[in-house]
């Protein structure tokens, strides 16, 4: 590595930090995450990923906390235990290309259709921001293992942006850490959406031609 890619890798590296920080505290203020639960990540163009460290809480979380780890989980940089769902992201880069960056969450509304092992339909023509018609469910596994990171990868097919993780949480992705949460964001909404309107009676779906005419419209100008 020449020493002008490695100085652009560390300033790529010093915001990678500073975003995750910066995110995490503002996804706590939203009530996306809480605690300790959830953790998010940014993978950079040499396939460093840096990732939230396990059981800290985000509003101590500073920038020397985040780890850094390659594709295949072992810790390349910092003094914290790695989030325990790090097998998780490394699967979800590994086969998403497109993808680089991760939000998981355990956020109420998105888990409480997890828990049911509902998927989320498409209840709002917004759901296309997802790049699909229905968020899916991953079939349930224990927590920071390499059976849920496949069983996630599994269900997560391309291009859409989210999936349920059965009796867990969500996963959100994006190009970007903002893409990510911002996908996050839109998955508890939808599923608040679809929740309080089954308390009420049968929700109506839109229909894939009805969204075909969404995505139509999303790729000329995104809404
Ligand atoms: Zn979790």
């Amino acid at each position: 590595m020449t020493t002008e890619t490695q100085t652009a890798t560390e300033t790529l590296g010093d915001s990678a930090r500073n975003e995750l920080v910066v995110c995490g505290r503002k996804l706590l203020e939203f009530g996306l995450l809480s605690q300790t639960s959830g953790n998010i990540s940014i993978k950079l163009p040499n396939d460093d990923v840096y990732i939230t460290p396990s059981s800290m809480e985000y509003d101590r979380i500073k920038n020397e906390d985040i780890v850094v780890v390659g594709l295949d989980g072992k810790v390349r940089q910092g003094s914290r235990v790695p989030s325990s769902e790090t097998p998780l992201h490394c699967l979800v880069y590994e086969t998403r290309p497109d993808v680089s960056a991760i939000v998981h969450t355990h956020s109420p509304y998105a888990t409480t259709l997890a828990v049911m092992g509902m998927s989320i339909p498409a209840v709002h023509y917004m759901i296309a921001v997802l790049r699909t018609t229905t968020i899916e469910v991953a079939a349930y596994a224990t927590y920071g293992t390499e059976e849920l990171a496949r069983n996630v990868r599994d269900a997560f097919v391309a291009p859409s942006k989210a999936v349920l993780i059965a009796n867990h949480g969500l996963v959100a992705v994006g190009s970007t850490l903002k893409e990510a949460a911002d996908a996050a964001q839109a998955v508890e909404t939808l599923a608040g959406l679809y929740i309080r309107s089954l308390t009420i009676g049968k929700p109506n779906i839109l229909s894939d031609e009805q969204m075909a005419e969404v995505f139509a419209k999303y790729e000329k100008k995104p809404a």
